[in-house]
């Protein structure tokens, strides 16, 4: 009796307070004076970027969203444009943060290439990848795990891609970890976007939050689930393919940690020579639009900001040699 009452009487602490604390305590040390602004971003209204479908009829989508007044790009296209489907009944854009553009536009897909996304739902990378015009994979293979996100990622494909490309791409719902010894060494481009602690949603949402108490094991394995995902991913590249590692998180232990460790293994285990490409060029082609860390040791960090509200978005890419 004593133990229920005084489990009934606890309040429970919100799981954004949790998810909140523990990055204080923590990326107060690795960005240090840089937190602050990087936290007001976290917990203030993000910023979208819409993504226009290709496979739809444009022309007065752009103009719509070219009449619109850039810094209030999204309110203003949710107030002025109602979306609806055009005469081939797809969808004319998808709204998604535009700092998850940058791992696609990373992969560089080039025409003909086999294509894995191994953590793909519910598939606004899916179709970034889909709209890269003349290189449009030849074979892209989606996976992800979860039969219900799955349903979601199968549903924006019906809603946006025209039936014959869609028939390319196949849908899976595999274990991605399992994925190295399924089809080794046959992909050109491999996308892993890991399951991470989505600091944006964590500090934000009660729902689904990784930082309830109940979640905790589930949260400290994420690194090791990251470092699976990312080794099967590197054991599903053909030699001279290209990986590129994303999450949408600021913790360096589920961004560069892991890239290292996989390098690592992959070298030790498997005896596969991975590079880690420089892709500091993104950070001057992109550094009007989005805010980059200076002090990433590998691959690049899109940080939030009052004035670029995107992110966080990690992303590395390793060439296998
Ligand atoms: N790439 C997606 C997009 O842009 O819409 C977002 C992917 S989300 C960050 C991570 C995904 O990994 C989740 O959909 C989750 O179901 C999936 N996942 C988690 N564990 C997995 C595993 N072992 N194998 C494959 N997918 C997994």
């Amino acid at each position: 009796i004593f133990f229920s009452l005084k489990a009934a009487t606890t309040p429970r602490i919100p799981s954004t307070r949790l998810a909140l604390h523990h990055f204080d305590v923590n990326y107060s040390l690795q960005l240090k004076e840089l937190w602050p602004s990087v936290r007001a971003g976290l917990l203030c209204e993000q910023k979208y970027g819409a993504l226009l479908n290709n496979f739809s009829s444009l022309d007065y989508v752009t103009q719509e969203l070219e009449l619109l007044n850039a810094t209030d790009f999204v309110s203003e296209a949710c107030k002025k444009v109602q979306q609806s489907p055009d005469i081939l009944g797809l969808l004319n854009y998808y709204l998604m943060d535009a700092a998850s553009l940058l791992p696609v536009l990373a992969l560089n897909v080039q025409r003909g290439d086999f294509v894995l996304d191994l953590c793909a739902a519910p598939g606004g990378k899916t179709l970034a990848l889909l709209q890269t015009g003349c290189a449009l994979p030849t074979n892209l293979a989606a996976n992800d795990i979860s039969i219900s996100r799955a349903k979601r990622l199968h549903q924006i494909l019906r809603n946006y891609i025209p039936t014959e490309i869609r028939e390319a791409v196949s849908v899976t719902t595999c274990d991605g970890r399992d994925w190295g010894q399924l089809g080794g060494g046959t992909f050109h481009k491999v996308l892993v976007d890991v399951p991470c602690t989505t600091d944006r949603h964590s500090v934000m949402e009660e729902d689904n939050n990784i930082f309830h108490k109940r979640r905790t094991k589930e949260r400290q394995m994420l690194p090791m689930l990251q470092l699976q995902l990312l080794m099967a991913g590197i054991l599903a590249t053909k030699p001279g393919g290209e990986v590129v590692y994303s999450t949408c998180s600021l913790s360096p232990l589920q961004n560069e940690h892991v890239i290292e460790r996989a390098v690592e293994i992959a070298e030790t285990q498997f005896n596969i020579n991975m590079h880690v490409e420089d892709l500091s060029h993104f950070r001057t082609l992109f550094q009007d639009m989005f805010s980059f860390f200076s002090d990433c040791r590998l691959g690049e960090l899109v940080l939030p900001h009052l004035t670029a509200n995107f992110g966080p978005m990690y992303f590395c890419k390793l060439c296998r040699v």
